[in-house]
């Protein structure tokens, strides 16, 4: 029987009660197929700094290194906004992709057919969406120098950020946008600005290289940045995989987020060369304004777990049972407050875990 070490950092807020919830898939999981996993849990964020004066321990890290796939929920809250940045709850994230060396963010956008009604666009342009952002996470405008604020001759100011990409962090990330078009639909859109921009131009130029030298059974076209923020509400089911940059990446992967409906729904994978486990998490932050009310929505959380048996544990057939059971869910107008209308039954952030579980026993 196969074993798998997973580390669970639940965080602040509404994180340790939607990782309940995980707990129960985790636990099906375990019925359902021929494997074990060895869970241990450790702090992170703002309960981290409380309890061990840093965000995240040396310690907490090196157990999480140690495991095949790291679960997280959320972190953060007002009650830390007086600390300093370098020990403030969001430090602690950031060391963990910086460690885990998370250069490939992946941001599904999925339109469940029953919250279809719950999107900004009509109906038509949403149901069935299922589109994966592959985004760059560890280079671009974010990171490079020269940045600052700096004071010119004249006494005025003047603000630098630096748009780098070298051609060997364009490679890796484009390897992986093509790798999981191949386990998909096959085609990938890749976005920028080549137009203005040599940072741009070189993507292009890279992104073409390793097509042509690797994926010819992958499908490629490049589209600017800007018009692939237009297409998205235009006609966002024309997408397979969008695979771009940092800055460009944040900014779209959000606006295709909002396409979906709900905040609490939307789950995402970070994932380096593969020697360091995937870090899985879902899009929202720590809710403060419903932590404790047992009112938060699960599943981000759940299909980030999924996530983690697709893309860390091999376990692509277990993913898509925790997918669909999720979906039929829905479809039985089963809803959190967040997500809840008129005519379907609300329920609590446990009764949402269990009613997913039971799809998950049915089945
Ligand atoms: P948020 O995502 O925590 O909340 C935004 C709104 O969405 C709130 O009204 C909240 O109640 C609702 N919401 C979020 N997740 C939900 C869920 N699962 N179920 C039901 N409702 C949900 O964003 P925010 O309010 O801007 O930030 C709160 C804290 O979270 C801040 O400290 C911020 O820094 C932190 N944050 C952390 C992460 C992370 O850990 N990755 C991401 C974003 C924000």
């Amino acid at each position: 029987m196969t074993t798998h070490k997973l580390m669970l950092l639940p965080g602040d807020g509404i994180g340790p009660e939607i990782m309940a919830e995980v707990t129960k898939v985790i636990a099906w999981t375990e019925r359902a197929f021929d494997v074990t996993f060895d869970v241990s849990s450790g702090l992170v964020g703002g309960c981290a700094y409380d309890a061990e004066g840093v965000p995240l321990s040396d310690e907490t890290l090196a157990a999480a290194k140690a495991c095949d796939a790291i679960i997280m929920g959320a972190v953060g809250g007002p009650k830390w906004d007086g600390v300093d940045y370098d020990k403030r709850p969001e430090a602690g994230l950031l060391r963990l992709r910086k460690e885990l060396d998370a250069f490939a963010n992946l941001r599904p956008a999925i339109c469940f057919d029953a919250l279809a009604d719950a999107s900004s666009l009509k109906r038509e342009f949403v149901a069935g969406l299922d589109l994966l952002f592959v985004r760059e996470l560890s280079s671009g405008v974010y990171f490079g120098e020269p940045r600052g604020i700096e004071t010119l001759d004249d006494g005025s100011r003047v603000g630098i950020n630096t748009q780098r990409y070298t051609e060997a962090e364009i490679e890796r990330i484009a390897h992986v946008g093509f790798q999981m078009a191949q386990k998909r639909g096959g085609r990938v859109a890749s976005a920028e600005k080549s137009n203005v921009m040599e940072a741009g131009l070189l993507w292009r130029e890279v992104v073409t290289e390793v097509h042509q030298d690797h994926y010819s059974d992958v499908e490629l076209t490049h589209i600017l940045a800007d018009n692939c923020a237009m297409q998205l509400v235009k006609n966002p089911k024309q997408f397979d995989v969008i695979l771009t940059d940092n800055l460009f990446g944040d900014l779209l992967s959000d606006e295709a987020a909002m396409l979906t409906g709900s905040l609490g729904m939307l789950p995402s994978a970070s994932l380096g060369n593969g020697e360091m486990p995937g870090l899985y998490e879902p899009v929202h932050g720590s809710a403060p304004d419903i932590a404790g009310e047992g009112i938060a929505n699960p599943i981000a959380a759940i299909l980030s777990f999924a996530m983690a048996l697709r893309y860390s544990l091999n376990m692509g057939g277990a993913a898509t049972a925790v997918e669909a059971a999720v979906d039929r869910v829905l479809a039985d107008n089963v809803r959190t407050s967040d997500i809840w209308a008129e005519g379907t039954m609300r329920v609590t952030t446990s009764q949402m875990g269990d009613a997913i579980l039971k799809k998950l026993d049915d089945n």
